[in-house]
C-alpha cells in the first residue's frame, strides 16, 4: 500500500472549507513564501526537531500509509454528516505527494465524504487532472499577480499557477479561490486590482475568501527581515472594505 509524508492533521476545522473538517498537511512545497508561517512544512523529507521543548514530537513529519490516515480521517466521519463537511488536503503542498493523495480522494469518495484541497497551484497540470475526479472543492490560493513580484517573493513565476487555474476551470471544477492577505506584499492597491481583473470573466464561477494576515505564528517566519517586521492583521474596517472591492 502506498504510503505518503504527513506534516499535521487538525481535526474540527472550520476555515478549509465547508463545515466541520479534518484537515490533512502533507509535507513538502516548491514554493518558498517569504511570510510562510509553516516553514517546517516545506521540506518533503522527515526531519529531526531541534526546537528542543519535551513536549514536541523528536521529528517533523511522519508517513502514513492510505489506510492508516484514512481510519484517522474516518474516526469523525459523524460531525462532517452534521455539519456538511469534510476532509480537506493541504499543506505544504498537498499535490505534491499526488499518487498518495488520490488513492486517499478516491477512498473518502468511495465512503461518501465531501473532499477539498487547499492547493498553492504550483505543480504539473497532470497531476489536477489525477484528482480532478475525485476533488469536491478546490480551495485555490491566488497571491501575486505580477510575475517578476512573484517569483521573488514565493521563489517561483505564477505562470504554471495562473494555467493550472484556467484548466480547472475550463474542467467545471468547484473553486474557492483563496487570497492571503500579507501586508504590502499581497494587500497592496496594485496587486489586488489585477487579482481582481485577472478573476473577472471566471467571477460568476467562483468565490472568493479574503485571508487575513495572522500575526501567530510570526516567529516561525524564517525569513524575517525588517520588510516583515510590524505587519499587522487587517482590521475589521479594511477587511469590510476588502470584501466591497471583490464584491463578495
Ligand atoms: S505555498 Fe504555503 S506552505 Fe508553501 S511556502 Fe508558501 S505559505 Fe509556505
Amino acid at each position: 500500500m502506498r504510503e505518503g509524508t504527513v506534516f499535521d492533521i487538525k481535526k474540527f476545522a472550520t476555515h478549509d472549507g465547508p463545515g466541520i473538517r479534518t484537515t490533512v498537511f502533507l509535507k513538502g512545497c516548491a514554493l518558498d513564501c517569504w511570510w510562510c508561517h509553516n516553514p517546517e512544512s516545506k521540506n518533503s523529507e522527515i526531519e529531526k526537531n531541534h526546537s528542543g521543548g519535551h513536549l514536541e514530537k523528536s521529528f517533523i513529519g511522519e508517513n502514513y500509509s492510505v489506510s492508516r490516515l484514512f481510519n484517522e480521517i474516518i474516526k469523525d466521519e459523524i460531525f462532517f454528516e452534521e455539519s456538511r463537511g469534510g476532509v480537506t488536503f493541504s499543506g505544504g503542498e498537498a499535490m505534491l505527494q499526488v499518487d498518495f493523495l488520490q488513492e486517499l480522494l478516491k477512498k473518502c469518495k468511495f465512503h461518501g465524504l465531501h473532499t477539498a484541497v487547499d492547493t498553492s497551484g504550483y505543480c504539473p497540470q497532470e497531476n489536477f487532472v489525477k484528482i480532478l475526479p475525485y476533488t469536491d472543492l478546490f480551495l485555490y490560493d491566488i497571491k501575486i499577480m505580477d510575475p517578476v513580484l512573484h517569483q521573488k517573493y514565493t521563489g517561483k513565476s505564477n505562470e504554471l499557477i495562473l494555467t493550472n487555474f484556467e484548466y480547472l476551470i475550463s474542467r467545471n471544477a468547484n473553486i474557492q479561490i483563496r487570497i492571503p492577505l500579507i501586508p504590502r506584499f499581497t494587500d497592496n492597491e496594485t496587486n489586488l486590482s489585477a487579482i481582481k481583473t485577472f478573476l473577472k470573466p471566471f467571477r460568476p464561477l467562483i468565490d472568493i475568501e479574503l485571508i487575513p494576515y495572522n500575526k501567530l505564528g510570526e516567529s516561525k517566519i524564517r525569513r524575517y527581515t525588517d520588510k516583515l517586521e510590524n505587519l499587522q492583521t487587517q482590521s475589521k474596517k479594511r477587511l469590510q472594505e476588502l470584501r466591497d472591492f471583490f464584491e463578495i
